[in-house]
């Protein structure tokens, strides 16, 4: 997605050779219209395959989340990384080890949001070491759910994040891939295109 691409060579700050600091529109302040956009490219992609319900994690999944799920007309859900004393015990649980904090949390979804039935698609800021993703893909899997496939808005190709989800047999689709990066400079690896 050339947009998104420009916008990160733009206003992307790399902090080092592993972490995009995306703040000013992705990740903390949020540019409401790009994230529509990103919402229609992933509905686009996935439009054929009659997802359900689109799955996330908090927090700065949730407005691609959103966007995706607008974009194909199904409710969206999100991971918690604190399990809320409303949860109940009836939940699907998975650890997850962040690395950009240092630190490993147990994400937890309501098992009712999640059935045998659903068709899911995970969306997700980024796609890093994999971390996040397996564990959703985690709890996909326990609930008899059938896990369609991934969309990241951006992914580090140099981590082993994507190698991770394939191994599993896992379909991604990522918008901006990066091959490399490092303070002044970034390198996207660029998609075939998609037509429709
Ligand atoms: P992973 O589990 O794939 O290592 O990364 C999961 C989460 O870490 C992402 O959803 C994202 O929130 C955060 N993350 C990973 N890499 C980066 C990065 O380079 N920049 C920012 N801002 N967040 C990142």
């Amino acid at each position: 997605m050339k947009v998104l691409q420009e916008r990160i060579r733009q206003e992307g700050e790399i902090l080092s050779d592993t972490v995009l600091k995306v703040d000013s529109f992705l990740n903390h302040q949020v540019d409401p219209m790009l994230a529509l956009e990103i919402g229609r490219e992933f509905g686009r992609r996935f439009r054929d395959e009659q997802i359900t319900k689109v799955l996330t994690i908090e927090a700065s999944g949730i407005q691609f989340a959103m966007a995706t799920a607008i974009d194909l007309q199904v409710p969206f859900v999100y991971a918690k990384k604190k399990k809320a004393i409303t949860q109940g015990e009836q939940v699907f649980s998975a650890p997850v080890h962040s690395f950009t904090k240092g630190e490993t949390y147990q994400i937890s979804l309501a098992r009712k949001y999640l059935t045998p039935g659903d068709k899911v698609l995970i969306v997700d800021d980024f796609l890093a070491t994999g971390a996040a993703l397996v564990g959703l893909a985690d709890m996909v899997a326990e609930s008899g759910a059938e896990l369609v496939g991934v969309g990241c808005v951006i992914e580090k190709s140099f981590q082993e994040g994507r190698g991770l989800l394939e191994e599993r047999g896992i379909r991604v689709h990522s918008l901006a891939r990066i091959a490399s990066m490092s303070p002044g400079q970034i390198e996207f690896i660029e998609e075939e295109m998609y037509i429709y």
